[in-house]
Order: structure tokens, then C-alpha cells, then sequence
């Protein structure tokens, strides 16, 4: 009885040994193979703010048709989903908004809704001093075949073109390329003197991520697997761009 009993207590610590060391195993394994993925979770970078900007909201729909689908709810969704991809990596990241509502109200400045909106916009980014901010936004055009997407930076500024130009290649490679296998479609970029660039202390582009006068554009950008990807394609290129 005392022998069987030890033989047993003995197989016993081998099993335990057994699963433990393979836990060990399968723990190493996810650390290497995923490498800084698995680690990112715990890395902070210092505090390091990104500010997202969904253009338009409320009374303001932006482009697109309120029977069908309106700009200002695509920006947000691509927005928020921004937003978790960005805080998986560490960053504190801020919204101009998180719900469909215009700014105005957040304005103290005596000037049009428009102005007012774009004025609380402004303030919100540089209150929170961002090491990059990222306005969303969605294209219209008479031409229903115009498609791609458009960045903007302000004229002459060099990191904002540097940023622009990195969100535009990553795109190109995750989104065009790999995602929708289309090699001749190519990410613009380009200046403009908009107030949202112009007026902020800090570097930011604007993204104009599709067109929504284009069927074929308009059904991706209203297709969850496709935002999901957008929105990884922009992270990858603000991430190319500060390290
Ligand atoms: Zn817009």
C-alpha cells in the first residue's frame, strides 16, 4: 500500500513538471515569435499624446447623402478604431470628438459655426501638446471614378510632410497592396493652407481617406474589415514616422 502510494505521488510530480515546463514553453514561444507585439502592451512611451480629429459631426454631416451613408460617421468609426489600434501600442490618445456632435459650442471666438468648430478643434490639439495629430476625413468629387487617398500637410512644413508622406506609403503597402491586391492605385500627397494645419502649434496632416462619390470606394469605406484595415495602415505610417 505504502510503495503504491509513493508511485503514485512520483507520476504525479512528473505530470505537474511535464505541464509546467510545456506552459514555459508555450509562454517563451509567444514572447519570441510575437517579440515587441507582446510587449508593446507594457511599453508607455513616456506619455506620448496622439490626437485624432474626426472631421464634421451633428448638424454638420460632411459629404455623402443622409438616406444613405454621411461622412461624418465614417470619419468617427475610422476614428475610434484609430484610437484602439493606437492605445494597444502605448500612446494616450485624445479625440476632438468621440460622438456625432459638432464643436462650436467649445469655441469662445465670435465667428461663424464653422470657424467656432474648427477653433474648438484646434484648441483641443494643442491643449494636449501631441507629438502628431491626425484629422479624418472623406472626399467628394463630381467624377465618380476619382478614388484614392489624399494627405494633407501645411505648406513648407517639413515634418508634416515627412508625416504625411510615411501614413501615404504605408497605405500604399498595407492597404492597396496587400489588402486590396491594386498596385496602380497610389496614396497622394499634397499641401494645402487649411485652417486645421495651418492654426495648431504642433505636426499634423489631414487624411482624406477615400471618396464617397466613388460605388466602389463608398461600399469599402462602408465595410468594417476594410475601416479596420484604414485604420491600421495609418497607425503603421505615424509609427514609421517617429521612430
Ligand atoms: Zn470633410
Amino acid at each position: 500500500m505504502k510503495r503504491k502510494n509513493r508511485i503514485y505521488i512520483l507520476y504525479l510530480n512528473k505530470k505537474i513538471l511535464f505541464i509546467l515546463t510545456l506552459l514555459l514553453l508555450i509562454i517563451i514561444g509567444i514572447i519570441f515569435t510575437k517579440g515587441s507585439r507582446a510587449l508593446n502592451i507594457f511599453s508607455y512611451r513616456d506619455g506620448q499624446v496622439i490626437v485624432i480629429d474626426p472631421g464634421h459631426g451633428g448638424i454638420d454631416g460632411g459629404a455623402g447623402n443622409v438616406k444613405d451613408v454621411l461622412e461624418k460617421d465614417i470619419n468617427l468609426d475610422v476614428g475610434i478604431k484609430l484610437k484602439k489600434q493606437l492605445l494597444v501600442e502605448g500612446f494616450n490618445v485624445v479625440m476632438t470628438r468621440e460622438v456625432d456632435q459638432s464643436l462650436e459650442h467649445l469655441s469662445s471666438l465670435n465667428a461663424s459655426r464653422y470657424r467656432r468648430d474648427l477653433d474648438a478643434r484646434k484648441n483641443i490639439i494643442d491643449n494636449n501638446e501631441p507629438v502628431v495629430f491626425i484629422s479624418i476625413h472623406v472626399n467628394s468629387s463630381k467624377k465618380s471614378t476619382a478614388r484614392g487617398a489624399k494627405i494633407y500637410h501645411y505648406p513648407n512644413s517639413t515634418e508634416g510632410k515627412r508625416l504625411a508622406d510615411s501614413i501615404a506609403r504605408s497605405i500604399d503597402a498595407n492597404l492597396y497592396e496587400k489588402f486590396l491586391k491594386e498596385e496602380s492605385l497610389r496614396t497622394e500627397v499634397l499641401s494645402e493652407d487649411y485652417y486645421i494645419l495651418r492654426e495648431p502649434s504642433y505636426t499634423g496632416v489631414l487624411v482624406e481617406i477615400g471618396f464617397i462619390t466613388n460605388p466602389e470606394e463608398k461600399r469599402l469605406l462602408m465595410d468594417e474589415d476594410y475601416k479596420e484595415r484604414l485604420a491600421f495602415a495609418i497607425k503603421k505610417g505615424i509609427l514609421e514616422y517617429l521612430d
